[in-house]
C-alpha cells in the first residue's frame, strides 16, 4: 500500500513514526511544503494540555492524553531519550484570578506528582501569588525530536519530499492513503472554515541556573529546554498571522518574566521567534474520509489537524487514533471488494 502523510511538522512526523510500526509493509512518503520552518519548532514543548483542549468526545480526548504521555515516556526511559530530546521537568503555576487556573483535569492523574504549591512556595518567585501548583511531566524539544524523527523515517526507507500541494486531490492517483497533517494548511486544503491563527512570540534565552518551569498569569512563562535553553513567553494573538516579531511584545514578555523570575534579568537572548498556533475551533479534526482518483477508485483520507497550542504534547495520542481509524477504513474498503 502506497501512503502519504502530509506535514512534517510534529503531527506529521510522528504519524509516520508511528505509521511505520502499524502497517509494516506500507511504502511511506511524507510530503511537506517545508520541513525546517513549522510552527512545531516555536513550541517549548511542555506536556500540559489546555483546559480548552477538545477531541470529539471526553472519552477519546483522555484516551489521546493517556496514549501521548505513555509515548514520550517510553522514549524518556530509552537511550534514545537525548536524541530526540524528551525530558522530565517539573515546575509551578502561580495565579490570582482564581483557583482552577492552577488546576489541571487533563493530567492532573497522569502526570507522577500534581499539588497544590505551599504558602512558601507562593512566595519562591516575583508577584504576590494566592493560588498555586506543583507538577512533574515531561518536555520534547522539537529542535531535537523532529531532527531526530526524520532520522528515524530515512533509516527506516521513508521518502521525504518537500512538495507544496495546492490540493489533496493532487494525490489521488499515487497513493492509496492520505495521512493529512497540515496544521493550518489545512484550512485551505480542506477549505476548514473552523482553523483560526493564534500567533504567539516567544524569546529564548540562555539561562544554564533555571531548572524550574513557571506559568504565571496573562501568558507568562519560563520552561527551560534542553542544553540551558530557556523559552520565555508568551502572547496568544486570535486570529492574527503576523509572523514578524513585534518588539512591544518582545518588551513585554522580557518585563513580565523578568518580573516573575528576577535571575532572568541576566539571561543572554538567543533568538525569538514567532509561530501561528494551528487552532480549529470546536475540536481538533481527527476523522476518516475519502476522496476518488480518476478511475474512480476511493482513497482513504485520514485527517489529523487543528491540536492549537498543544500539539507538541498529544500528537502522538491523535495519531494512535487516526491510523486506526485509516485501518478500519481500510479493511471496509477491501471487504466491499
Ligand atoms: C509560541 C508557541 C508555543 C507553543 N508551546 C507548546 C508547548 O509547550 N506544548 C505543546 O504541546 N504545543 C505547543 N505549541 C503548539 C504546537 O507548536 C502546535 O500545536 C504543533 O506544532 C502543531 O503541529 P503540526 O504538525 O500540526 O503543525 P506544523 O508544525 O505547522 O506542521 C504543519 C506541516 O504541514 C505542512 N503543510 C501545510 N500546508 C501544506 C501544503 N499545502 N502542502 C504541503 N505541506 C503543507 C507544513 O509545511 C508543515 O510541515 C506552541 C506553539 C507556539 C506558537
Amino acid at each position: 500500500m502506497k501512503v502519504a502523510v502530509v506535514g512534517g511538522g510534529v503531527v506529521g512526523l510522528t504519524t509516520s513514526l508511528l505509521l511505520r510500526r502499524e502497517l509494516r509493509n506500507a511504502e511511506v512518503t511524507v510530503l511537506a511544503s517545508d520541513f525546517d520552518d513549522t510552527v512545531s519548532h516555536v513550541a517549548a514543548g511542555i506536556f500540559r494540555v489546555g483546559a480548552s483542549y477538545s477531541g470529539p468526545t471526553e472519552r477519546i480526548t483522555r484516551q489521546w492524553i493517556r496514549d501521548s504521555y505513555e509515548y514520550y515516556d517510553n522514549i524518556r526511559k530509552s537511550e534514545e531519550a537525548s536524541h530526540a530530546g524528551v525530558i522530565d521537568i517539573a515546575g509551578y503555576m502561580f495565579a490570582n484570578s482564581s483557583p482552577s487556573t492552577v488546576e489541571n483535569h487533563w493530567i492532573e492523574d497522569l502526570v507522577p506528582i500534581y499539588r497544590r504549591a505551599t504558602e512558601e512556595e507562593l512566595r519562591l518567585v516575583g508577584g504576590d501569588w494566592k493560588y498555586g501548583s506543583y507538577f512533574s511531566t515531561l518536555l520534547t524539544q522539537c529542535s531535537l525530536y523532529l531532527p531526530w524523527a526524520r532520522q528515524q523515517l530515512q533509516a527506516d526507507g521513508v521518502t521525504l519530499r518537500r512538495r507544496k500541494l495546492r490540493s489533496l486531490d493532487e494525490l489521488a492517483g499515487e497513493f492509496d492513503l492520505v495521512m493529512n497533517c497540515s496544521g493550518l494548511g489545512a484550512r485551505e486544503l480542506c477549505n476548514d472554515k473552523r482553523m483560526v491563527s493564534l500567533r504567539g512570540q516567544v524569546i529564548k534565552v540562555k539561562a544554564p541556573w533555571i531548572k524550574t518551569f513557571f506559568y504565571g498569569e496573562l501568558d507568562t512563562y519560563v520552561i527551560p529546554g534542553c542544553h540551558s535553553v530557556v523559552t520565555l513567553g508568551g502572547s496568544r494573538s486570535f486570529d492574527s498571522e503576523n509572523t514578524r516579531l513585534c518588539r512591544h511584545e518582545s518588551a513585554a514578555i522580557r518585563e513580565r518574566c523578568d518580573a516573575l523570575v528576577p535571575s532572568l534579568r541576566h539571561a543572554e537572548t538567543v533568538r525569538q521567534e514567532v509561530g501561528l498556533r494551528p487552532h480549529r475551533e470546536g475540536n481538533v479534526r481527527v476523522e476518516a474520509d475519502f476522496m476518488r482518483d480518476g478511475r474512480s477508485n476511493r482513497v482513504i483520507v485520514v485527517h489529523n489537524y487543528g491540536h492549537g497550542g498543544y500539539g507538541v504534547c498529544t500528537a502522538p495520542g491523535t495519531a494512535m487514533y487516526a491510523l486506526r481509524l485509516a485501518v478500519d477504513a481500510h479493511k471496509s474498503s477491501t471487504a466491499k471488494l
